[in-house]
């Protein structure tokens, strides 16, 4: 795997599809700056969560086709996609075939009916499914209020629940008072039918070029009574090393991903695993370095990656919300705390873990916006990025400079608060954006990463604190080298590479 920079986008987020995209990736401008791109999983079918619902990993063909893959391709591109393996849409043929033949459907154990699970373990409630007793759930991680259940409908009319973590839809029609539903519906990883489907998913990914392979959520994949049925343990590493058996075979990396507090330490396991790790605390981090004027978190944590020998892929913003759960025990919760309220004070949203005081789980903002849109602290949380240990990844939205999209969020409903950093540009938006400053400055500074080779992930890094506002990342590795030297104090910062195209400099004052 290599550690050149990554561009990440939705296929419909840059002109309104891929074609647009691979149009965008041919332009000049844009030459140099990416290597790889991940993809968010809309480019597959799928309803709900914007593409995190699949019903099938065929391409979406109103969004992509194999031609635009085969343009990636040429372009040197190599792909980062999603294995949903947790979860697959109620639209599936796998699920739709058990609705439609119940007890005689071959894959009546795909899915986990709720109340076969905890049989024995609970009461039955009027509305029909299992409360399970106390001592089974005490300790059980909720990802939503209420049980995670989405009552589905078989053929002769009787509701039964099925295990459903992340979202759901049910609508009721005001006439007819037919019920319609749409869920992420929790898949049983104890059904070989799973694992065969598993393999078919990996093969198909293979077959679209994938090079990384991102494990969605893997964390919720292993599911006992009385566990916390998350990341349980250790049947979750059990299920991690049979997958990646499986990728391996057909020459692809994993990057499972897993938001926790730094405090329990999973990052660190998994790396001791020889996974490649997202770092979720670099968008915070780079946050509270730069509005505070100090960098001490960020140097701890630039030192930490490389005694682990951490190879992680890193970025500021992405689909998903500014991560702060993550923070915990890396940096105070008062600082924390402090950094939720300023994005929050910005226009940022939280959403926390169902009420839980001290719980924030993320900040929903674009990174641009909880910058409070100052150019230059953009260009040095780039900068900064980019001279931290890890395969980059860019947000679309950080390129171009988004700023927080309130009337998208109250245009959608559920998971609304996550589209106010989701914005889809046109191809004139992204004409008008192109030649910007802050755009053109972070393409450069992208080109000069790319085109050096002291970044790679097993080069050399010395980090240096000379006072408590200065930072300074050295990077070496056969013959070529790579500084930033950057002022939290005043936002300056300089970055010096020799590579490939001789010395190259970048100032900002
Ligand atoms: C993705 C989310 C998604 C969830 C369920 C995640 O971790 O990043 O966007 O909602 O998995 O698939």
């Amino acid at each position: 795997m290599n550690s050149a920079a990554m561009l990440n986008a939705y296929p419909d987020s840059m002109g309104g599809t891929l074609a647009d995209i691979a149009t965008l990736l041919e332009r000049k401008e844009m030459k140099g700056a990416f290597r790889s791109f991940y993809i968010l999983p809309s480019v597959f079918t799928t309803d709900l969560d914007r593409g995190f619902s699949v019903i099938s990993y065929d391409l979406d063909r109103n969004l992509s086709t194999p031609e635009d893959l085969d343009r990636l391709r040429a372009l040197g591109m190599d792909l980062k996609l999603d294995f949903i393996l947790n979860h697959l849409s109620v639209q599936s043929p796998q699920f739709q075939d058990m609705l439609r033949n119940g007890e005689k459907s071959e894959y009546r154990d795909f899915f986990i009916n709720w109340n076969t699970f905890w049989e024995g373990r609970g009461r039955m409630t009027e509305e029909g499914y299992i409360q399970p007793d106390e001592k089974y759930i005490q300790d059980m991680f909720f990802r939503k209020p209420g049980l995670p259940i989405l009552m589905v409908q078989f053929p002769d009319g009787k509701e039964v629940p099925y295990w459903n973590t992340f979202y759901q839809e049910v609508k009721t029609d005001p006439v007819t008072g037919k019920r319609s539903y749409l869920g992420q519906m929790d898949v049983n990883i104890q059904s070989p039918l799973v694992w065969q489907y598993y393999e078919e998913v990996l093969d198909k990914l293979a077959g679209y070029g994938a090079s990384i392979v991102r494990l969605d959520a893997f964390g919720y994949a292993s599911k006992l009574p009385g566990r916390r049925n998350f990341m349980n343990e250790p049947e979750t590493w059990e299920i991690l090393e049979r997958i990646r058996q499986m990728a391996e075979k057909r020459g692809l990396t994993l990057l499972p991903e897993i938001h926790a507090a730094y405090s329990e330490g999973s990052y660190a396991t998994l790396a001791e695993k020889g996974f490649m790790t997202y770092d979720f605390f670099l968008p915070g981090l780079l946050i509270d370095a730069i509005e505070n004027h100090d960098p001490q978190y960020l140097v701890k944590w630039a030192r930490e990656q490389k005694e682990r020998n951490i190879r992680c892929v890193n970025m500021l913003g992405c689909h998903d919300g500014i991560p702060m759960l993550d923070l915990k025990g890396l940096v105070p919760d008062e600082r924390i705390q402090g950094l939720i309220d300023l994005i929050v004070r910005r226009g940022g949203l939280i959403k926390n873990l169902h009420g839980k005081k001290n719980m924030y789980y993320q900040v929903n903002a674009t990174y641009f916006s909880a910058l409070n849109c100052e150019e230059s602290k953009l260009l040095l949380a780039r900068a900064l990025q980019l001279f931290m240990p890890g395969k980059p990844q860019v947000w679309y939205l950080d390129l171009f400079a988004g700023k927080n999209d309130l009337d998208a969020v109250a245009r959608s409903g559920e998971a609304g608060h996550k589209e106010i950093n989701r914005t889809n540009l046109s191809v004139g938006e992204m004409e008008k954006r192109m030649n910007l400053p802050v755009v053109q400055d972070q393409l450069k500074l992208l080109k000069i990463r790319n085109s050096c080779r002291a970044f790679d992930f097993d080069a050399h890094l010395t980090v240096e604190a000379p006072d408590a506002h200065t930072i300074v990342l050295i990077w070496e590795y056969e013959g070529e080298k790579a500084s930033l030297k950057a002022d939290l104090l005043t936002g300056a910062f300089h970055v010096a590479a020799e590579g490939e195209n001789g010395k190259v400099t970048f100032e900002q004052n």
